[in-house]
């Protein structure tokens, strides 16, 4: 984002690093008890092995983690690394939200749009599932996305188009890679989750994004599991969660598709757009 006042973009800058960084210690309490099915604001934060109610000074994202040596403070048992690492990661992805979004309306749903697929990634790299209450945060999120943009000006048919051809588009072309990959593989490569994810991204990202970044999804996807065989010398065996790709297809898809439109349009086709 540009502002006027180079001091007035650090000062924001700085307040991001902060939010993101606690939001990203709430991300963990997130991906932790909505598999149990666990209230995510009641209890308090406590240690799961000795059930002692963590202090706020030893709940500091990041700090309090390096303070106590990755222990708890009262049974000793080890914190894991994953804690500060997805609070890094949530405040890295709202930084580069903030110094790309071109607006302020995409750099605030960004905020929650990142945050809400940092969840659903690490959800299913450890359950293999995408729970629906994810997919119905993303939904919401469209629809504040589109009232938002209808109330700053937008065009009602444009953005109609963007919400539901977009869910439509990111659904359908999902369920398609699903049922391909059962007919060539024979086996489930993808969940009814990851259809039901690109359905709820599909609407919040419009149907050009979407494609993108299902396309981009199956790219990556590749590209690791390549890299994998090669560095493994063996073959991936049994099924490999797609959350977190299509997730990141869409994060890049997100923030950067126009530039790559661009990009891409000037350089092959010589158009300026
Ligand atoms: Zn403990």
């Amino acid at each position: 984002m540009n502002f006027c006042i180079p001091e007035l973009f650090n000062f924001i800058l700085l307040i991001t690093i902060l939010l993101g960084l606690s939001v990203g210690s709430f991300l963990n309490v997130c991906i932790y008890r909505i598999p149990r099915h666990e209230s995510i604001s009641f209890p308090p934060s406590h240690c799961p092995n000795c059930m002692n109610k963590i202090k706020w000074f030893d709940n500091i994202p990041v700090l309090s983690f390096i303070i106590l040596k990755g222990k708890c403070r009262n049974c000793k048992s080890k914190i894991s690394i994953r804690y500060p690492l997805i609070e890094l990661l949530n405040c890295v992805l709202w930084i580069v939200t903030f110094i790309y979004s071109d607006n302020r309306l995409q750099c605030l749903t960004g905020f929650a749009f990142s945050s809400i697929l940092i969840i659903v990634s690490c959800i299913d790299l450890q359950s293999m599932e995408i729970p629906d209450s994810l997919n119905v945060a993303i939904l919401l999120l469209a629809i504040v996305k589109f009232i938002a943009s209808l109330v700053l000006g937008g065009d009602l048919k444009d953005l109609l188009i963007d919400l539901f051809v977009g869910a439509l588009a990111g659904s359908l072309l999902l369920y398609g890679l699903y049922m391909l990959l059962l007919k060539l593989v024979g086996k489930e490569g993808l969940g009814g989750g990851d259809v039901k994810l690109a359905f709820a991204c599909g609407a919040f990202l419009g149907w050009k994004e979407v494609l993108f970044g299902i396309a981009l999804s199956a790219y990556i996807g590749l590209l690791v599991i390549l890299i994998y065989s090669i560095i493994k010398r063996k073959g991936i065996k049994g099924a490999i969660p797609y959350g977190p790709f299509l997730s990141l297809g869409f994060l890049i898809s997100f923030l950067f598709f126009d530039d790559i439109y661009k990009w891409y349009m000037l350089k092959f086709f010589g158009l300026i757009i």
